[in-house]
């Protein structure tokens, strides 16, 4: 019998992972065969994050490496450098604004109080975060010891490194020819051990969703069901008509077209709830399905898993005005224009972990004098909120590299060289 293509599996794999999780939150976690069903759940989803996690270093240097390095003439490297950070800016300055106004005008946590989370804040203590300190720290995280940084899966800091090298290896040209093949085979090899870890996706996926839907707690879902829905409701409209629409004014691609060969990404990523393990999804994706030169992909796609969060911006700046209403504090222009602001820079400081832009949301919080430990009443819901906001990260990353790659790089152009697409056919 012939399988189901691996796009395919994937998808069914997802719905069957709700379905089984539905199940077993109905039998209740008592039960024996919810038990072992989530022990099971627990090691193979592990096991498949754990194997993306393994070959993410590896593939976020030697793609940026060799992404810049392919990126010859100079005046086209300009481009797309200054292309992809407009491009990040300015959709998540749309993401924001899209929240703010969603906030301001449905008001969430108007209705409820504070006094009702006390016991949620009551042991939970934020880490003090002043925006200079956080700016501190965020720079001094991004020049390190390359092989700690390595070693260490610092991604950030392997991306910074991996950008020096690729702009030596175009300064050097010939001189160094024999590291930039060597690079390249290096990047080759990744993508294959990715073509491996990814048939092992329609299990890992199943997994993952099975533990989350089983073991969510429906109540706290509809007590804050008004932001619940305002953040979802954002996230969509921004995943389903403003990203599209931006992929088609500027490439003339259909949502369709770009959904089908995203499918596998996003669903790893809403999986997942983390950027970066779902970073070697993106980039198959984006070369084998949709077709973007590698030497695009490989330098887009690893520094907006870093930076780029559109999902998580919005996110920021609805739970800030929330959590305002929450407490009775009405926000003025200036104070949302400083929300703006610090929501943008604490997506772009979030890493791409799960729940990594709960713990940057302290900063936005802080900066308008809103209590940190409100949070806390966030915390719960979060692993729910965070499935759809980093399917949206990873989604900006996906439309941004075709809209880099049409607006930067002019055909013929580039070195023609495409290591990654000789295993276009293969599956
Ligand atoms: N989980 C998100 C991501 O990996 C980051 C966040 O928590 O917002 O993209």
């Amino acid at each position: 019998m012939k399988l189901p293509s691996l796009n395919l599996q994937i998808l069914l794999a997802a719905v069957l992972g709700v379905a089984m999780g539905l199940y077993f939150h109905a039998l209740g976690t008592e039960h024996q065969l919810v038990t072992l069903g989530l022990y099971a759940a627990g090691l193979a989803g592990t096991l498949f994050v754990d194997l993306l996690k393994m070959i993410l270093i590896p593939l976020v240097f030697c793609s940026i490496s060799v992404g810049i390095a392919n990126l010859r003439a100079h005046q086209q490297m300009h481009r797309v450098w200054v292309t992809t950070l407009v491009y990040f800016v300015l959709t998540m300055m749309i993401a924001i604004a899209l929240g703010l106004m969603a906030a301001n005008y449905f008001k969430p946590g108007s209705g409820l109080h504070i006094t009702m989370f006390a016991e949620a804040m009551q042991n939970f203590e934020a880490k003090q975060l002043p925006l200079s300190a956080f700016f501190a720290q965020f720079l001094h995280g991004l020049f390190m010891n390359p092989f700690q940084a390595l070693a260490k899966g610092d991604v950030l800091a392997v991306v910074m490194f991996a950008l020096i090298l690729g702009v030596a290896l175009v300064v050097g040209g010939e001189r160094f020819k024999h590291i930039h093949l060597l690079l390249q085979e290096a990047l080759e090899i990744t993508m294959l051990i990715v073509r491996w870890i990814m048939y092992l996706a329609p299990i890992g996926i199943t997994a993952l969703l099975l533990q989350l839907v089983a073991v969510q707690d429906i109540g706290i879902l509809s007590t804050l069901g008004k932001f619940v829905a305002v953040v979802v409701g954002v996230t969509l409209l921004h995943g389903l008509l403003v990203l599209p629409l931006i992929l088609y004014l500027v490439t003339k691609k259909s949502p369709w077209w770009f959904f089908q060969g995203a499918r596998e990404a996003l669903l790893t990523a809403f999986a997942t709830s983390s950027s970066a393990a779902t970073l070697p999804v993106t980039v198959r994706c984006i070369t084998q399905r949709l077709h973007v030169r590698p030497d695009v992909a490989g330098f887009v796609a690893p520094l907006g898993a870093t930076i780029n969060m559109d999902g998580t911006a919005l996110y920021e700046a609805i739970a800030a005005l929330f959590i305002a209403n929450l407490v009775g504090v009405e926000l003025s222009f200036v104070q949302q224009l400083i929300v703006f602001l610090t929501a943008m820079i604490a997506a772009m400081g979030a890493p791409g972990i799960p729940s990594a832009g709960m713990v940057t949301m302290v900063l936005v919080l802080q900066s308008v004098g809103l209590p940190a430990e409100a949070i806390a009443i966030l915390l719960p819901i979060d692993r729910l909120l965070d499935t759809l906001r980093t399917t949206v990260n990873v989604q900006g990353d996906m439309v941004g590299s075709l809209v880099v790659e049409k607006l930067a790089v002019t055909p013929n152009s580039l070195q023609a060289h495409n290591p990654v697409s000789q295993y276009d056919n293969e599956y």
